[in-house]
């Protein structure tokens, strides 16, 4: 039997489907979401309270293949350790392609031409320094990108302007907030190509037409990006490049939207 459940569900802090234990907890929620945790694939499953038993069922059972797909391609592909001290010379990947670092010592500034990131840096003698350093420009890089991108394709969707905010996401390339106007991209998609964040954030604002991803949501997406199936099978698959797994799946209800790809 692939499914085994203890008896008392409506309590239930833990289910196994095909020998894997999942993690349950009930949260004031509105709808069911199902994550692979890294480092280890730890499944964990969100609850709203008033799901009834047979629903928690009937929803783990359908993802049993997307557990299984997830799993594996996490504990194949482990995230890497903490990230290196990024040092003068080191090859960093930016918008889908290897470029040079170079970090010359003054006050912040960062240029990205052609394959070389000119990083000035305060103190380039301090390792906590370059990786703040770093990271602020990527995010500068992406959030530059974010807005052109973002200001035509608003105007091409006929939606307002949302707020955009980075932020590192684990297991989400993005996810949006209808209700406030509000999307947050994952930072990672920086050393994606410009491709894949076009797709995130047409995704994202096709969200503020279409809650859950309906037919009428793909039809947004078939005729913005013709492509988005392949931009979406790029991001999903070329994961190991960074050690990121794009893999959250939430089930949709009525509720804000939470979850991409
Ligand atoms: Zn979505």
């Amino acid at each position: 039997m692939l499914f085994q459940a203890h008896e008392a569900v409506d309590r239930m802090r833990a289910i196994q489907v095909d020998g894997v234990e999942i993690e349950v907890t009930r949260k004031a929620i509105r709808s069911l979401r199902l994550r692979v945790c890294p480092p280890l694939a730890a499944v964990r499953l969100s609850v709203p309270w008033r799901a009834s038993r047979e629903e928690v069922l009937r929803f783990v059972l359908s993802r049993q293949d997307w557990i299984r797909r997830h799993r594996e391609r996490m504990l194949a592909f482990p995230a890497p350790a903490a990230p290196a001290v990024p040092a003068d010379g080191a090859g960093i990947f930016l918008w889908g392609r290897g470029c040079v670092l170079r970090i010359v010592p003054g006050r912040f500034h960062a240029e990205l031409a052609g394959d070389t990131l000119r990083l000035c840096v305060p103190d380039p003698a301090d390792p906590a320094c370059c990786v703040r350093a770093l990271s602020r420009a990527c995010r500068a890089l992406l959030m530059e990108r974010m807005r052109c991108l973002v200001a035509h394709w608003s105007r091409t969707l006929g939606v307002a302007v949302p707020e955009l905010r980075i932020r590192n996401m684990k297991t989400r390339w993005g996810s949006c907030n209808p209700r406030a106007g509000r999307i947050w991209i994952s930072a990672e998609l920086v050393r994606r190509t410009p491709e894949c964040l076009e797709y995130v954030l047409v995704h994202e604002l096709a969200h503020l037409l279409e809650h859950g991803h309906t037919d009428r949501f793909r039809a947004i997406l078939d005729r913005c990006l013709p492509d988005w199936r392949q931009r979406r099978h790029v991001l999903n698959n070329r994961a190991r490049e960074s050690g990121f797994f794009g893999c959250a799946i939430n089930r949709k209800e009525n509720g804000k939207h939470e979850s991409t790809t």
